[in-house]
């Protein structure tokens, strides 16, 4: 059977193929060859899309206000033994075929993550209104948290013709996804994903109970009902596209993939000798912030750094999350028109909040007189939220993530000092494992983070409220720019908030892939023969408009 994967369903294109294609993703003129392309961000969408133009023979000049990495941040603890805290992205589901395709090129291992009811976890604990249930496998569920999952299914398929929208995606049919997807933007745009689980049937049989069960519970990761108030179309594509399924962890840390990108000399180069990486053309370090962008002559981009230094470029690619484009750069308003600027600004981000400590060993294989894990993952409707226990051996230590919350469960920590974070979270598990006493096997210093508190992100990630599919779409379609006033030409948005699946960094890597087709045409270049790219195929699979 073939795999289910991030195809579409908003703009059903083949980017796994598109790059796996021998001949290439694109070409540049002869001509264009060496020149600079100013690339704002050094996240993962900027080095793909940086890596990529360098082997096409472009200068990608890549800007960085933190680090290499940014949001894929394996942040080892001190003197750990190589034990580390994932403080963004931590779980990658095979789905996204193109971050996978530069896993594998980069020689970048996985091993199952230990979600809640996977086999990878052992073992699961969910705690709701004080009572604690044991789950060692998924039959081990209590009855109404089996109901809970039956009436999910049954919303999706009476409400999202959710089967036929799998097969279609499993299968490639672009003409049947178009078919039902475009139909549910229609139809769902303006509804919540509360909204829609409460008017389901399903779920109505079930009372505002189940509607709890499920918030706590809800499918693959669990925890869900911080996501109530966004779209139901951001959770429709989770799980139709398996963005949720069968979680990777990459062993040693996934900020590797973006730093052996950033060190790698590819082997199919053109025009730049043999070894040349993009850490050689940038002599190991990435330029400082951008401060300012703006229009300069002959329609080039003119960029800012930190250190008042000005430079031209012939286009320029922006990966930071966009609300940093009015918040802390100076861009030009007219680089962007009206109606974009308004999607930005309505561009409704996460928060997410994380807090890992490092423990001597994996105690938690240990087993109580009746035969359970002393501790499993955990879900709880306490301050934790999910705790997520990674084990890198039995001799090793091991990393307790004590907690992993989004939206108001991540403000409640906002204000907290590391300590307290500490001390609350352990008060908490202390509430579910009363016989457990974990601060005794704990180990150097915990490592925490609030995405929303770092101004070089300023939120986690999108995920879009009801009535922002209209703005979602602008976002996402401005790299094809041949109807755009010269003035607002070759400069090129990318990260995961201008995809459809924010919050996943398969987005920011088809994204970076977009931008990348758009500069190449704006300099001239085209797509590689035999290869069409997102531009070539845009009329035939961009996404529904909805009326305005
Ligand atoms: C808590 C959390 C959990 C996540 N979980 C998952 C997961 O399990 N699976 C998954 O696939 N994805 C997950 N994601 C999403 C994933 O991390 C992102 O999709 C991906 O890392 C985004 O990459 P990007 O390049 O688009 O953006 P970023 O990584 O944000 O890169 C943008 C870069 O721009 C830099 N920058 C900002 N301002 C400037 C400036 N003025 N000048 C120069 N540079 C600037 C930033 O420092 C940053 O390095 C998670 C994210 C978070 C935060």
């Amino acid at each position: 059977m073939k795999p289910i994967t991030m195809f579409g369903p908003d703009f059903p294109f083949a980017y796994d193929e598109f790059l796996a294609h021998p001949a290439g993703i694109g070409v540049a003129p002869e001509s264009m060859h060496g020149t600079e392309i100013a690339i704002i961000g050094a996240g993962i969408a900027g080095i793909v899309a940086a890596y990529e133009l360098m082997k096409l023979g472009l200068k990608p000049v890549i800007f960085e206000s933190d680090r290499i990495g940014g949001r894929l941040r394996s942040e080892p603890f001190k003197d750990g033994a190589g034990a580390f805290a994932e403080l963004g992205a931590m779980r990658f589901p095979p789905s996204s075929t193109s971050l996978f395709h530069y896993f594998k090129q980069m020689g970048i291992q996985t091993r199952p993550f230990p979600n809640p009811l996977t086999e990878a976890a052992g073992s699961t604990v969910i705690e709701l209104n004080g009572k604690r249930h044991y789950v060692a496998q998924k039959s081990d569920l209590p009855a109404m948290f089996q109901q809970v999952e039956q009436a999910w299914q049954s919303a999706l398929d009476e409400g999202a013709d959710f089967t036929a929208l799998v097969e279609a995606i499993r299968q490639r049919d672009v003409g049947a996804i178009k078919l039902i997807w475009n139909n549910l933007v229609r139809n769902y745009d303006e509804e919540s994903f509360y909204g829609f689980i409460a008017n389901a049937g399903s779920f109505q049989k079930l009372g505002f109970r189940g509607r709890e069960v499920f918030g706590q519970v809800g499918f693959g990761t669990g925890g869900w009902d911080t996501d109530f108030p966004n779209s139901i179309l951001e959770i429709l594509r989770v799980v139709a596209t398996g963005a949720d399924d069968d979680h990777q962890l990459v062993i040693g840390g996934v900020e590797q993939l973006p730093r052996r990108l950033w060190a790698h000399a590819p082997e199919d180069i053109i025009y730049w000798p043999r070894g040349t990486s993009l850490a050689s053309l940038h002599g190991g370090v990435p330029r400082p912030a951008v401060t300012r962008i703006a229009q300069a002559d002959e329609n080039r981009i003119a960029i800012t750094d930190r250190f008042d230094n000005v430079k031209n470029f012939a286009a320029a690619i922006v990966t930071c999350q966009v609300w940093l484009l009015s918040a802390r750069i100076d861009c030009s308003e007219a680089l962007f028109d009206h109606d974009l600027w308004m999607a930005m600004e309505r561009s409704h981000y996460m928060q997410s909040s994380k807090t890992f400590v490092m423990v001597d060993r994996p105690f938690w294989r240990d087993r109580t007189e009746h035969g359970e894990h002393v501790m499993s993952m955990t879900l709880t409707d306490r301050l934790t939220r999910g705790t997520y226990l990674i084990d890198n051996g039995p001799d090793k230590p091991g990393v307790l993530c004590l907690s992993y919350t989004w939206n108001d469960d991540a403000l409640k920590w906002l204000a907290l000092p590391m300590d307290e974070r500490v001390r609350l979270m352990l008060h908490s598990l202390r509430q579910i494992y009363p016989n457990l006493d974990i601060a005794p096997h704990m180990i150097g210093s915990p490592i925490t983070v609030s995405w929303e508190s770092d101004p070089n992100f300023m939120g986690a990630f999108k995920a879009n409220l009801p009535g922002h599919y209209r703005y979602q779409r602008r976002l996402f379609s401005h790299f094809v720019q041949h109807d755009l006033p010269a003035h607002q030409r070759g400069i090129f948005l990318a990260g995961d908030d201008i995809s459809w699946t924010a919050g996943w960094a398969e987005g920011a890597v088809t994204t970076a892939l977009n931008a990348v087709a758009g500069t190449l045409r704006h300099l001239g270049g085209h797509s590689a023969p035999d290869n069409p790219d997102p531009i070539d195929l845009w009329p035939a699979l961009m996404p529904v408009e909805l009326p305005d």
